[in-house]
């Protein structure tokens, strides 16, 4: 027989948020309308399909020659225009958006066009929560050791012995098994945006330059529907390590809000010269503070970065620069005859020539930043300043009869 408890999750997204498919728009799949504010999405193989092929041929080599550095010069409706091209009878769909330039789009997770909210993702993040809850000081430690002494560990794999000692290394019997979350509802086709986002630079040295990034968001305060089912055969199970723990939700809500505090306390600390940007932390804060009992705030999507994705954030200071320094990760090459930074490729502009990593290394080093790490942050960016981190929601639990 089966056994499960069944919740209606609620996701409420109060940050932007970001879930990307992998695929973009380039230049030539949408028109940009100024005017009204609306990125058309078209259908580009409709177009050719509907062209006489002298003009495929002509379009090819025109398209050829517009593209330099995966970037289109010029304008895509008036090059439509020019092959009489009627790219309206081509639109699939149409967004808001404040500006895009001349930028590729990273689409949203979507399936037929329609945005929905993945279960994986909601999942992903309620495992990072509980290995920082669960692991224990005496486990990190000791998983520490192994990954600074034993070569063999790629930077990849790195967490992956933290999550084993929550977990174990049996897939069959991880706990996480008990969790079943369902895709969410399908969202409404204005429920998405483009938006511009920037990758914030925290590092010492002041950020010369935004640069920009285009991203299909849901916008805040937008609402979604899924399920969560908790298999209570399954956790039954005394093999499984912590069955006890995550058979509760109030535990799951509870630890999950754990992790959210330190992360929101951390980066609100770190962004404080950003004045909209904390605004938005200091919102997120007072949403923690005002949490019914069987609600809780988690991240998902893209821009958690480093630290909500793995859970670094559980490492005190000194440990964590031990494991960069292992895998050479966020770090900065400096030249020691200039003492400037240098490429990744251990070029350096100055003396004009790759420097050379021999044993006794006197040509370069590396630095690490400690005050920020990671030193980079994707937010939103309105009116030349950022504005919002992305993808923090709230779920609310709602147990069904
Ligand atoms: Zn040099």
């Amino acid at each position: 027989m089966l056994d499960y408890k069944k919740f209606k999750i609620k996701i409420n997204a109060l940050t932007p948020i970001h879930i990307g498919n992998g695929d973009v728009y380039s230049q030539l799949d949408y028109v940009f309308d100024k005017t009204n504010k609306k990125v058309f999405v078209i259908d580009f193989n409709r177009i050719i399909a509907n062209s006489s092929p002298s003009a495929i041929n002509d379009l090819t080599s025109e398209i050829k020659k517009n593209f330099g550095n995966n970037r289109w010069r010029g304008d895509v409706a008036e090059f439509f225009r020019r092959y009489k091209l009627d790219w309206e009878d081509f639109v699939i769909k149409e967004i808001p958006c404040e500006n895009v330039g001349n930028n590729e789009i990273h689409q949203f997770v979507n399936s037929t066009g329609r945005c929905y909210i993945p279960g994986s993702s909601i999942k992903g993040a309620i495992r990072t929560a509980l290995i920082y809850n669960l692991l224990s000081k005496e486990s990190i430690s000791k998983n520490i050791q192994e990954i600074i002494h034993d070569d063999r560990i790629k930077a990849k794999y790195a967490s992956d012995s933290f999550s084993k000692e929550v977990f174990g290394n049996n897939p069959y019997y991880d706990v996480l098994r008990t969790l079943i979350f369902s895709d969410s509802s399908f969202g409404n086709i204005d429920d998405i945006l483009v938006k511009e986002t920037v990758l914030l630079n925290l590092s010492k040295t002041k950020q010369k330059r935004f640069i920009p990034l285009f991203l299909e968001i849901i916008k805040s305060n937008i609402c979604y529907e899924q399920t969560l089912k908790l298999d209570s055969q399954l956790y039954k199970i005394p093999i499984l390590k912590f069955n006890k723990e995550i058979s509760k939700i109030d535990n799951i809500i509870g630890y999950s809000n754990n992790f959210s505090r330190s992360l929101i306390n951390k980066e609100s600390e770190e962004i404080k010269s950003y004045e909209i940007l904390h605004k938005s932390y200091t919102k997120l804060l007072n949403n923690l503070r005002n949490l019914n009992e069987n609600e809780c705030i988690i991240r998902i999507g893209k821009g958690g970065g480093f630290f909500s994705k793995t859970f670094s954030s559980l490492l005190e200071a000194d440990k964590l620069l031990k494991i960069r320094k292992r895998f050479n990760i966020f770090s900065e090459i400096i030249c020691n005859k200039h003492n400037s930074k240098i490429m990744r490729n251990h070029y350096c502009p100055d003396c004009r020539r790759k420097l050379k990593n021999n044993k006794d290394n006197d040509e370069y080093h590396y630095e690490y930043d400690e005050v920020f790490f990671p030193r980079t942050r994707l937010v939103t960016f309105d009116n030349g300043k950022p504005s919002e981190p992305l993808g923090w929601v709230k779920l609310t639990f709602e147990e069904n009869a």
